[in-house]
């Protein structure tokens, strides 16, 4: 079913009555940093590079969803920022007609020398994964990671103009959940967004993290006793609930997949690198577009595929009762 959404386009109503209006775009399986909630060490299960989709197979893939009524793309990976040209396919997307919110999910160590020509490219917004400010501590969660470039990488974004830059911090148990406070200090002072996650158990990787699983409500509860909070609202049709720092403009975030499900209200599909449309992070179903592109598909036909391929988004995820479904690496399709 097509119904029009308050900006006045269409939007596609999947089989629940959900406006699917988002996609996040994985346009890399690879890494240069191998979180250990994400990546199993030594992971060498990549797909080849030629299995990826070229710049111009996913322009039209999203020409198609956008026909649908998608309007906002995130690009992400793996590390977005790895895969050669990434700022042609951001020119790309943004002649799209109807895509109107190109974002970003990035490790930032890349993002130094590149913030300024992707922000000319057409991502306006940024969300950079940041887990720990303790330069040893962030080395070990992200197997060999750098912070001094991460932290180069936000000051450069901030400098090219990007706003809003929202900082993403998985909470764990007993590894950086003594963090929470310095890390919004840290923003408060950057003027950047928090935004709390819980882990999830998706992969051998994520299932290694459950025992470090931290429900956010904690969380809320030791900022409260810092900080006073008041119910906030950010732009951006994302899952987070917001609290913002009453006499700051600082906004908090926190998404709960597992201890407060957003599945009712889920508006989003994912795009891997190899082609597959992810209906949902929390469960197998997939539907691959690859080989249908590469035999000569009309854009008519692509479209109706699409639509069809929508058709399959569950109600809700597994995680729960199911949590050794996911197979595949966090990293394969970009959180
Ligand atoms: N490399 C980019 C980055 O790190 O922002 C984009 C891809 S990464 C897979 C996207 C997000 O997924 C990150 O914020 C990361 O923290 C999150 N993520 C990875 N594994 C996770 C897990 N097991 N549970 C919850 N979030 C996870
Ligand atoms: Fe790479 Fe992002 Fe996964 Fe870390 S969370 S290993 S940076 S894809």
């Amino acid at each position: 079913m097509i119904s029009t959404h308050n900006s006045g386009k269409t939007a596609f109503s999947d089989s629940y009555g959900r406006k699917i209006e988002y996609v996040r775009l994985s346009v890399t399986d690879k890494c240069n940093l191998r979180c250990f909630y994400c990546m199993p060490e030594g992971f060498r299960g990549f797909e080849p590079t030629s299995n990826y989709l070229s710049f111009e197979e996913i322009e039209r893939v999203m020409t198609a969803f956008a026909a649908l009524g998608v309007h906002r793309v995130r690009l992400t990976g793996g590390e977005p920022l790895v895969r050669k040209g990434l700022p042609d396919l951001v020119q790309k997307l943004s002649k799209i007609p109807r895509i109107d919110d190109i974002s970003m999910s990035t490790n930032a160590l890349l993002l130094a020398s590149k913030a300024t020509v992707l922000k000319q490219a057409g991502i306006s917004r940024l969300n950079v994964s940041l887990d720990s400010l303790k330069p040893d501590r962030f080395r070990q969660i992200t197997r060999g990671g750098d912070l001094d470039r991460v932290i180069d990488g936000l000051e450069a974004a901030k400098m090219a103009g990007f706003s809003p830059i929202k900082i993403n911090m998985l909470v764990m148990k007993g590894i950086n959940d003594d963090e929470v406070v310095d890390v919004t200090e840290f923003c408060l002072e950057r003027g950047f967004t928090l935004r709390f996650i819980e882990t999830m158990p998706i992969g051998p990787s994520g299932r290694q993290v459950v025992d470090h699983y931290v429900d956010l409500e904690k969380v809320k509860d030791k900022l409260a006793s810092h900080y006073k909070m008041i119910p906030g609202v950010m732009p951006g049709g994302g899952p987070a609930s917001y609290m913002q720092i009453v006499g700051t403009d600082m906004c908090v975030g926190f998404i709960t997949p597992l201890s407060r499900h957003f599945c009712s209200s889920c508006n989003r599909v994912r795009l891997a690198a190899d082609g597959k449309i992810h209906l949902c992070l929390g469960n197998q179903h997939t539907f691959a577009l690859r080989s249908l592109l590469r035999s000569g598909i009309s854009d008519t036909a692509l479209e109706e595929t699409v639509r069809k391929a929508l058709l399959l988004k569950p109600r809700k995820h597994d995680f729960v009762n199911q949590p050794d479904e996911i197979e595949r690496t966090m990293s394969a399709t970009g959180g």
